[in-house]
């Protein structure tokens, strides 16, 4: 008996020693080890599945550096089968070359062709307090396409048509998990994070990527600080009817002092609308009946706004001057169009955030989960596919060089980068906001002038469509 008892310590003590030993090189404490039941073990996690997040599993699905590393993507909603409606979603993006650029290089963009896309050829946007407007065209600026309109659920589909596809073979999707903590390494030993599913199983990685969007958990878990705030508005959403059946290849964007109301095309008849506006309006646009919302919305689009004389007579001044120098600009104010119907009405909050580090040990932020920007220049998920691409080469770079996945040089350098693009977007995004919030004429002065200087001036335009197009 002594005997067996003495055997039986001496294997515990063995069994203890190779745990241990298997948990240091695994970079987690025996005592998780030992207490929670790992159910998968990764090189690569990436916490939700959106746009952005599923852009990311597809590209480090499709390019062959990452194929010896076994990556999840774990999006808290179902598996929804989809099926192209008729009818247009209320939820569109403007998406820019880039962003095609990024999704013909893995095939994405076929499928968005084959389902449905607008593109855009032509943008207008003016101001409702002065004669103040700037367009963009694509013979004028560049040689291709403004941007394109896709649908949220169109481009998600034709993501996750690739991601399914036989190519990609080390990525594995987990729909309805939802995720309810994350331990993340505390010291420069640990390596690897820990992600508990809100039905207790856990999964182990080396790098733990959060595409879970503005509210990121994974951010949080981070502890890195995240200047955000509300603008206590809502963008409007509707799928709109136009009075008349036109080509429908401009986009148009008019500042009104309660916020940009936008119309971007969706074919001949249809529009989708992009409505910011505060709170308590957006929840009085929701609630009225349709025939009165068209009415509001043909106002806001068309609506003469009390005019300031002072800043009519320098505008007037500074047309006369530029079209004697033979500089007036692009191309002439077109009428925007008027709506007749508009369905599937929906709001969303507005914030600006932005996370100030990208980056922790074993840890990178993508998308919205990294940063936040009003929708008046369709710049969100662009941002977040810039973010895209250059992670995957810079974690691509680091393999290549025979390191570790999460080498922490290469997720500074990736930070870098993103953020010398991000942060300036962001800011400009932010100025444009702020100098439209109001209608005193010494601030519509300034943007009259600087909006109508800037129309005129080729290479200036051309300066803001190739940041608008970078990534
Ligand atoms: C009205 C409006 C108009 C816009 N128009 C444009 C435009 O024209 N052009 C443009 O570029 N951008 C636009 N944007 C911005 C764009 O929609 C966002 O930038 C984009 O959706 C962000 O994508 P994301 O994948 O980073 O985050 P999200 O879309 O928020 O995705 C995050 C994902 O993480 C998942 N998730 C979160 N938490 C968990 C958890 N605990 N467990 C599991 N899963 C989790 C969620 O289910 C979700 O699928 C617009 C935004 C709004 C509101």
């Amino acid at each position: 008996m002594m005997m067996l008892q003495r055997n039986l310590r001496r294997n515990t003590v063995v069994v203890t020693k190779i745990i241990r030993t298997l948990g240091a090189d695994r970079g987690y404490s025996t005592n998780q080890i030992n207490s929670e039941q790992i159910k998968g073990e990764y090189d690569i996690i990436i916490a939700g599945g959106g746009m952005v997040g599923c852009t990311l599993a597809c590209s480090m699905g499709k390019n062959k550096i990452f194929s010896n590393l076994k990556v999840l993507l774990l999006e808290g909603s179902p598996d929804k089968p989809f099926e192209l409606k008729p009818e247009y979603s209320n939820r569109v993006v403007a998406l820019n070359q880039n962003t095609k650029a990024l999704m013909n290089s893995m095939n994405i963009w076929s499928h968005v062709e084959n389902m449905r896309l607008q593109p855009v050829r032509h943008m207008q946007v003016w101001d409702a307090c002065s004669d103040a407007l700037i367009t963009f065209s694509s013979s004028e600026i560049m040689d291709d396409d403004v941007a394109y309109i896709v649908e949220n659920d169109v481009l998600l589909h034709a993501v996750n048509t690739e991601l399914k596809s036989p190519e990609v073979s080390n990525v594995n999707v987990v729909y309805g998990a939802k995720i309810a903590n994350y331990e993340l390494p505390k010291t420069a030993s640990d390596s690897r994070s820990l992600v508990r599913m809100g039905n207790g199983d856990v999964y182990s990685c080396q790098l733990l990527i959060g595409a879970d969007g503005a509210n990121s958990a994974v951010r949080q878990a981070m502890g890195v600080q995240n200047l955000a705030w509300s603008y206590d508005q809502m963008g409007v959403v509707a799928t709109l009817e136009l009075s008349e059946e036109t080509n429908n290849i401009t986009a148009w964007q008019r500042f009104l002092p309660s916020g940009p109301v936008a119309l971007l095309p969706l074919n001949p008849r249809m529009s989708s609308l992009v409505w910011s506006t505060s709170v308590e309006h957006a929840k009085q646009l929701l609630a009225m009946p349709e025939e009165r919302f068209v009415d509001a919305l043909n106002d806001a689009l068309w609506k003469q706004y009390p005019r300031s004389t002072p800043v009519d007579a320098a505008m007037s001044w500074l047309g006369d001057t530029l079209r004697q120098l033979g500089a007036s600009g692009g191309a002439a104010r077109q009428l925007t169009p008027s709506v007749r119907r508009a369905q599937r009405r929906a709001a969303f909050p507005l914030a600006f955030g932005h996370s100030t580090r990208y980056v922790a040990r074993g840890t990178a932020l993508i998308g919205d989960a990294a940063h936040r920007v009003h929708p008046l220049a369709g710049q969100g998920v662009n941002l977040g596919f810039g973010d895209v691409k250059h992670l995957t080469e810079f974690l691509g770079d680091a393999l290549y060089q025979g390191l570790d996945v999460a080498h922490h040089s290469w997720l500074e350098k990736y930070e870098s980068v993103r953020q010398k693009h991000n942060i300036p977007t962001q800011l400009a995004i932010e100025a444009i906001h702020r100098l439209y919030s109001v209608d005193l004429p010494p601030f519509v002065l300034i943007r009259s002038l600087g909006l109508t200087l800037t129309n005129a001036l080729k290479p200036v335009k051309k300066l803001i469509m190739d940041h608008a197009v970078a990534t």
